[in-house]
């Protein structure tokens, strides 16, 4: 048998991929202590230098090795567009070529970043352009964790106080550990020290992971993707539904450990004709009876490809107006970005590999 005689030592392993234990144990196995591991995760991090190098408080020999043995990697900016909002959406390039969006949306009014959690999406909501796409892969830890990292020194905002929506591309909890993983990262009172309720996860419901997100000890706001009222409709708009059913999602909803003087946000695309009737509405309103919520209506996104249309402002504002007489809290998104493509539902990466199936049902739409 031949054998490969080419280079066979390890590949240096990427430290944006370590949690502060992790990174410490890398550092404990090489005879380091914990302090230079907390240094090295305080540089990336709170100060944003992924040069081991210019690591200025690790003495000179140490930086050598530590060059030597591992890497730091961090998404790079392949583009960036800055609607008149003043929305800015970073087309962000991974270490594999593929990519992902990102979207910094200021004065919200806090600053918020968007971030992304897989490279296309698998749930394939009707109304959703991620959703054409398929899912391609799961993102890393440290590319969800980058992403932050990215945004934060784009836009200035490494030592300030933002936000975080995980609303970008894919769906969190189809990516559960790593989602979790970045939680610990960007949390860890060493780097960002962001407050987990900084933190805002978008999910369209997947139970299983639901439960277990109640049970985290870093945990984030939650939102659900509902959409509408009746198994039906949300059946026809949201495939995983026939999976996890609307009353079952609001039992969790109803279990889930809100934290005090919070409430899960029900996200509602309001599609023309489809979910938008003062019927829809009243049937929300007692859905969420008893159910510490607050509604957000987003009225679609229009999109070539997407087979519905955006209701128009009068139809918005009754819907709204039957939930808040029924003592709901309700909010109109005003999605921001919608010049550049950087709207909820808005993201797709063109030119991805894609299945010849996937090609063809994009096609059906265009
Ligand atoms: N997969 C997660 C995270 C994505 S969040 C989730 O579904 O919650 C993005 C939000 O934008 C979701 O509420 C999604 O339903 C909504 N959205 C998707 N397509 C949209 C469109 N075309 N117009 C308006 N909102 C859309």
């Amino acid at each position: 048998m031949i054998q490969n005689m080419e280079d066979t030592s390890p590949a240096p392993a990427n430290l944006a991929e370590l949690d502060l234990a992790e990174l410490e144990a890398a550092f404990a196995s090489r005879g380091l202590p914990r302090f230079r591991a907390r240094q090295v995760f305080a540089w990336i991090y709170r100060r944003g230098v992924t040069d081991i190098d210019a690591m200025t408080d690790l003495p000179r020999d140490l930086r050598a090795s530590l060059s030597a043995a591992f890497t730091i990697e961090t998404p790079a900016v392949a583009s960036r567009e800055r609607s008149s909002d003043g929305t800015e959406k970073f087309l962000l390039r991974l270490s594999d070529s593929k990519q992902i969006e990102a979207v910094f949306i200021p004065d919200t009014p806090a600053m918020t970043f968007c971030i992304s959690t897989q490279v296309g999406c698998a749930m394939a909501c009707a109304f959703c352009l991620t959703g054409k796409m398929g899912l391609v892969r799961n993102l890393t830890a440290g590319e969800i964790a980058g992403q932050v990292r990215v945004l934060a020194d784009a836009v200035g905002l490494r030592e300030k106080t933002f936000n975080i929506v995980l609303m970008g591309m894919g769906e969190p909890l189809h990516n559960y550990d790593a989602v979790m993983k970045a939680m610990r990262i960007l949390c860890n009172e060493h780097g960002f020290a962001l407050p987990a309720r900084r933190v805002t996860l978008s999910t369209v419901g997947l139970l299983p992971a639901l439960e277990k997100l109640g049970a985290e000890p870093l945990m984030p706001n939650l939102a659900i993707s509902l959409h509408a009222p009746t198994d039906q409709q949300r059946g026809e708009l949201v495939p995983i539904n026939r999976k996890y059913g609307v009353a079952d999602i609001i039992d969790a909803c109803k279990r889930f450990p809100v934290r005090k003087r919070s409430r899960i946000t029900f996200e509602y695309v309001m599609l023309a004709g489809v979910n938008d009737a003062p019927v829809d509405a009243r049937r929300l309103a007692r859905l969420l009876a008893g159910v510490k919520a607050k509604v957000n209506l987003i009225p679609l996104n229009a999109a070539a490809g997407i087979p519905f249309d955006r209701p128009a402002d009068t139809v918005v504002d009754e819907f709204a107006r039957i939930l808040a007489e029924r003592d709901i809290t309700v909010s109109v998104r005003k999605s921001r970005g919608r010049d550049i493509r950087a709207a909820c539902g808005q993201l797709i990466v063109e030119g991805q590999q894609r299945s010849p199936a996937q090609r063809l049902a994009t096609m059906a739409f265009s």
